[in-house]
Formats: C-alpha cells, structure tokens, sequence
C-alpha cells in the first residue's frame, strides 16, 4: 500500500480477512487484518461515528489521522489508510506484533540499562523525525507506545499531537505523571514538552515506575513543579546525567534531541549506526 491510498475512500471491509481481537480501547476494537489482495498483515482500528461525535472527539480524530498517515519513520506506528461506512470509521495501521510496551514493562518490572538505551535511542529518533516535520506529540508514555517484530518501539497514538508550524500550544492534556511543569501551569508551550517526556519515560524504564509518582495527585503536581525526584541506587552515573538533563524545569534549557544522540548514556551501548532511520514523509516534505 502507498501513500496515494491515505485518503481512499474505495476502499472497503470487503477487501479485509478479519482475525483476531488485538485489543480495546476507548472507542473501538482493534482486530488483525489481513488485505485480500496482497495478504498484508495489518492492525485495522474500528472507531465508532457515533460514540466519537457523542464523545465529541471527531476533531482530535481527523488530526490524528492527518498527522499519522503523513509521518513515515521506522519508530513511529504507520498509518497505511483509512476508509469509513455509514457507521463506522476504520484506519488501517502497521501491526505491531510484540504488542504493548506498557505490558512488557509491567511484565519486566524494568528494563536494564543496555535495553532502556537502546528504547531511548530509538525515542530520540522518532521524536525528532516528529519535531523536525513540525509535530509535537504531547503525549509519550509507555501506554503510547507499540513493540514491532523486530524489538523495535513504534510511538503510537497521535491523539493529543500538533502540527506547530510555529505559535505555542496551550491545550492542557496528557497524562499526570508525565506532564511537564509547563504544562501544568497552564503556560504556553513548544516542542520541549516531549524532552521532559522523554526524561519521565526513560526513568521509568530503568526504575519501573515514573519518577514523580505519589499516592496523592497534589503530591505529584508539587514534586513535578519542584523538579523534586530520586534515583535507587542501581541507576549509573550516565543514566542519571541523561534523565536530569531532560528533567530540567525551564523548557528550553532542556537537553536537545542531537546532544542526547551523542550523550554517553547512548552511545555506551549502541553503535552510532544502530538505529538508521528513513527521514522523509510520505507526501514528500
Ligand atoms: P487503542 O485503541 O489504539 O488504544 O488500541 C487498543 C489496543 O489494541 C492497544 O492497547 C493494543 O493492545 C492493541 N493495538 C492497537 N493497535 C495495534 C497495532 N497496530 N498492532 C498491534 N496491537 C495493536
């Protein structure tokens, strides 16, 4: 499938093989597919017209496939097409076959240094293919991110993500735990939001849980604003250095994605080539 079928609307459920349920979520199920014509494996997503409209989420919608079905990078979920009947919308993405990295994590307990890494590099790339292409994705969490064949993190879920050309956004959202002091001061906010994510996803790699995590809700909002977290022992020095120059209260004193490719966090435990990536969009940007 090419990009020149995102927007196809001749496209129907008839040319799909149903298989089975591979997950729910907050709209629809998600069901692996097979396309009669190619026998391509697929995830195809089945969103409900009228649940969306009632939920009032048709608008993130539409921008989540816009955004999606235009971003072309081996780290991040592809989008292949959408189509839609009378009541129901459905998007046709890649198939992530090792499934949740939330459920790998929560199996792991956590991940080792090499591991998170690895996972970190591959992040890194992703978001600035993201950042580079003017898209912010406001809401990196393990729960967000698929684990492809190959071991490799896919980011999906672009829900809450924003073309931003060049204005600062200042829509509340994302997940408490992994939202950056910015954010919750209601300020407005750029690309460095997802640095601070970046920081918070890394940690809970390594720990297992995310670093400003409390019983209270109060709590965590007090110790994001403070800046105010601790390592267990075990972290390394290097690790340390990678997450703290992420966690870094003003946004735009935040380590920069380049600087965090060449940081020795990374590049201990991978080759500078280890993660070659395809930097073009598929509408040609
Ligand atoms: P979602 O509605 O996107 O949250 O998807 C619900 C669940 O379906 C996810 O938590 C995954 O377990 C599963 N899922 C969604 N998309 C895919 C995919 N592309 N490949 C494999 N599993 C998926």
């Amino acid at each position: 499938m090419s990009n020149a079928e995102v927007t196809s609307t001749t496209m129907s459920i008839k040319d799909f093989e149903i298989g089975k349920p591979l997950g729910k979520g907050k709209f629809g199920h998600v069901y692996l597919a097979r396309t009669r014509k190619e026998e391509f494996l697929v995830a195809l997503k089945v969103l409900h017209k009228a649940q969306l409209i009632k939920d009032d989420m048709a608008h993130q919608l539409r921008r989540e496939i816009e955004i999606q079905a235009n971003l072309n990078h081996k780290n991040i979920l592809k989008m292949y097409t959408y189509f839609y009947d009378e009541q129901r919308i459905f998007m046709v993405l890649e198939y992530a076959p090792r499934g949740e990295l939330y459920k790998s994590l929560t199996k792991a307990g956590r991940f080792d240094e090499p591991k998170s890494s690895t996972y970190a590099l591959q992040m890194v790339d992703a978001l600035e293919y993201c950042h580079q292409n003017d898209v912010i994705h406001r809401d990196i969490k393990p729960e967000n991110i698929l684990i492809g064949y190959n071991h490799e993190l896919k980011i999906s879920d672009f829900g809450w993500s924003v073309h931003a050309p060049s204005s600062k956004r200042k829509t509340l959202c994302g997940t408490i735990d992994y939202l950056p002091p910015e954010m919750l001061n209601h300020q407005t906010y750029d690309k460095n939001v997802d640095l601070w994510c970046l920081g918070v996803l890394v940690y809970e790699f390594l720990v297992g849980k995310p670093p400003f995590e409390s019983a209270e809700t109060a709590t965590t909002y007090q110790k994001i604003k403070a800046v105010e977290f601790e390592y267990p022992d075990y972290v390394s020095s290097e690790a340390r250095d990678f997450i703290s120059k992420l966690l870094v209260f003003t946004p735009s004193e935040r380590m920069p994605l380049a600087v965090a490719r060449g940081h020795p966090f990374i590049t201990k435990h991978n080759s500078s080539n280890d993660n070659n990536t395809t930097t073009t969009t598929t509408n040609g940007n």
